[in-house]
């Protein structure tokens, strides 16, 4: 089968290889059908983050199961599918207590196991990994939930967004974008979004920002003030920028809410008295990693009819994997989601 190899820093190669097969009873092959390319694709394209090389990149996809192992219940040949970015172990104190994205010991696509930039994909622990697609959503929209939305709608509920919520969106990229819509679901009265860019900011507005700042022209922090007088209540940060991040959790009124949903690339140079004098709360968030969440967020984007290939900017073939981890690294034309169609 044709794949996507990463080999190195920005070294990623198109191979034919052998085609994955069942290696435990708790295994699924599936035939992906869409691959979607996000931020940890790019970190490990990048070199930024540690990866086992050489190893197949991806791990977001959707795709019909072809095999199954004698001991999965619940999945059959046929079925349409979507799944988690890792298989959790299901026995250790994070899985056992609900936290399986904690899970010691986890198992990664495109990180330490072969991912889903491939005609095929061997998906371990299938049970607590794969979830059927509801009836009558297309593939391409379902690729969209396990990271996308799942990190969205998680973020939001962390930060307690409700009925009447100001919310502070800042980095308006593919998860920014779903964070808003996630956020107006959730009943917020005002959302908020930053950006540097021309595309998300556009592309917010349209989408229901009830504000918009363009951080090159306007600070941030003053800004909000006028918007909301006392500061936001809850901010949520996606850029991952340092310097955003502070300008964020000074923005959040006393007793408010910051979630950090993006990775920050460098130590935030913050002032704790703060955080204690106005008992501000801090709370970082990864992307869920259990079946029934993904359950729910499926339901959610389904019967709401959430529209969230709208952030689909780039589709390209799997031959072009290197192309679309350019685009997705280099910000080439203002990307939003890239997604591969695989077959
Ligand atoms: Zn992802
Ligand atoms: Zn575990």
């Amino acid at each position: 089968m044709i794949a996507a190899v990463l080999h190195g820093s920005e070294d990623l190669r198109i191979e034919e290889v052998d085609r994955p097969t069942i290696e435990g009873p708790d295994e699924a092959i599936i035939r992906v059908e869409w691959a979607a390319i996000c931020g940890t694709d790019v970190h490990a394209y990048e070199g930024r983050i540690p990866v086992k090389l050489p190893i197949v990149m991806g791990h977001e996809y959707s795709g019909e199961v072809i095999e199954v192992g004698q001991g999965v219940r619940g999945l059959g040949i046929g079925d349409k599918v979507v799944g988690l970015y890792g298989a959790s172990c299901g026995s250790c104190e994070f899985c056992v207590s609900g936290r399986p994205q904690l899970c010691m010991r986890r198992l990664l696509f495109g990180l330490n196991i072969n991912g889903s930039f491939a005609e095929y994909l061997r998906v371990p622990r299938a049970e607590r990994t794969l979830v059927k697609v509801p009836e009558g959503m297309e593939m391409r929209e379902a690729v969209l939930v396990p990271d996308m939305f799942q990190t969205a709608l998680y973020s939001v509920e962390t930060g307690g967004v409700g009925p009447g919520s100001r919310v502070l969106i800042t980095g308006i990229g593919a998860i920014g974008l779903s964070i808003l819509i996630a956020a107006k679901l959730a009943g917020a009265s005002s959302v908020i979004a930053v950006d540097i860019r021309d595309r998300p900011l556009k592309l917010a507005k349209e989408m229901g920002a009830d504000y918009i700042i363009d951080a090159r022209e306007e600070g941030l922090v003053k800004r909000v003030r006028e918007i909301t007088d006392l500061g936001i209540d809850v901010a949520i940060d996606t850029s991952g920028a340092a310097s955003v991040v502070k300008q964020a959790i000074e923005a959040v009124r006393p007793g408010g809410t910051h979630v950090q949903t993006g990775i920050v690339g460098k130590p935030v140079d913050l002032d704790l008295r703060y955080v204690t004098g106005l008992e501000k709360r801090i709370l970082g968030v990864l992307c869920p990693a259990s079946v029934e969440y993904l359950m729910r967020c499926l339901r959610i984007v389904n019967s709401f009819n959430l529209e969230l290939h709208k952030l689909v900017t780039h589709e390209l073939e799997l031959r072009e994997a290197k192309r679309a981890l350019e685009i997705a690294s280099k910000k080439i034309d203002d990307p939003i989601k890239v997604l591969l169609k695989i077959s």
